[in-house]
């Protein structure tokens, strides 16, 4: 789709992403890379805007500025991504469907939310080779069921795998599962116990920030369970780079992946609709590396 900035082939970018707290944000480094590797003047500013109810006038005026076409496209992270979507015009299908917007830009006088995370998710999944090629059922268990287990549901299920989710509050387990039902039959809620999660499947997916820096040593998986046979592990945490989830797949002996490819991936995506032009990805990748080695 393009954006009214990529109709009208502007040449600077002013972009920038929303959200609280923005600290340890990757996705400046990230897109200022690709504005430098393809000679484009312009930033990637950081805009933090506290939660609701204290950032909601902050959050109305940041969006004022994109449509007034002063910010030519805007990423939502935490915990803005359900925040900004009674303030749009247009939602995509993938933010509609996974209720969650990371993308924002004007297209036809119209501001517009998307949801880069999901094919990003899919890309990702791809890239790491977590998709089976035979012909039998893909099974996939979510655990989490926030901003980004919803966009990872509606991945999975767009993509015509069985799903089954698991968050600690049954009532938002079973409301994802009801709402992807309108994409699938083979969704399922489960309870937050690990004896009710499935002894067979192709991928678990951690989409709860268990693992997340700094409480590095937590994990969704209790230590001792068996991990699903040949299954992959797909973290969506990405900080620190080995999480202890991923650690514990690996000494199983199963593939496992942290979410770096993700965040690149979704922010490429993002970055063509904004740019009209190919992301450069070697250069978000070097990018993102390097900053991931900083102290
Ligand atoms: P969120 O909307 O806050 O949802 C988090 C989910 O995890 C909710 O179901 C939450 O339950 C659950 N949860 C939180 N703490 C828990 C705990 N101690 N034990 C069990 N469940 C717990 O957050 P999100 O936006 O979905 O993000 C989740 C993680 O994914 C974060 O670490 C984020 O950095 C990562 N992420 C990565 C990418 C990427 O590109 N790699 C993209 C998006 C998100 P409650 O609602 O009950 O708290």
């Amino acid at each position: 789709m393009k954006s009214d900035a990529q109709a009208s082939e502007i040449r600077t970018l002013h972009l920038g992403l929303a959200g609280w707290p923005l600290g340890h944000s990757f996705s400046p480094c990230l897109h200022n890379a690709a504005l430098a590797a393809l000679s484009l003047a312009g930033e990637y500013r950081l805009f933090p805007i506290p939660p609701l109810p204290e950032g909601q006038e902050a959050l109305a005026r940041l969006l004022d500025r994109v449509r007034k076409g002063e910010l030519h496209g805007l990423n939502v992270t935490i915990p803005h991504k359900q925040n900004v979507l009674p303030l749009l015009d247009e939602l995509t299908p993938a933010a509609r469907l996974a209720g969650a917007a990371n993308t924002l830009y004007m297209k036809d006088g119209r501001l517009v939310g998307d949801n880069t995370d999901v094919p990003g998710f899919l890309a990702d999944l791809q890239r790491a080779g977590f998709i089976p090629t035979g012909a039998g059922e893909k099974r996939a268990l979510v655990l989490g069921a926030g901003g980004a287990g919803r966009g990872v549901g509606y991945a999975l299920a767009q993509a015509g795998w069985q799903v089954w989710i698991s968050a600690r509050r049954p009532e938002q387990a079973r409301a994802l599962a009801n709402s992807l039902l309108a994409i699938s039959t083979a969704i399922q809620s489960l309870p937050w116990q690990p004896e009710a999660w499935p002894d067979g499947c192709d991928l678990v997916v951690n989409a709860t920030p268990l693992g997340m820096f700094p409480d590095v040593e937590s994990s969704p998986w209790p230590l001792g369970l068996p991990f699903p046979a040949g299954a992959c592990v797909y973290d969506l945490v990405y900080n620190p780079p080995e999480t202890r989830l991923a650690r514990q797949a690996r000494s199983a002996g199963l593939r496992a992946a942290t979410g770096l490819g993700m965040l690149v991936e979704q922010a490429a995506l993002a970055f063509e609709t904004w740019s009209g032009q190919a992301a450069p990805r070697q250069a978000m990748w070097e990018a993102v590396l390097a900053e991931q080695e900083k102290p």
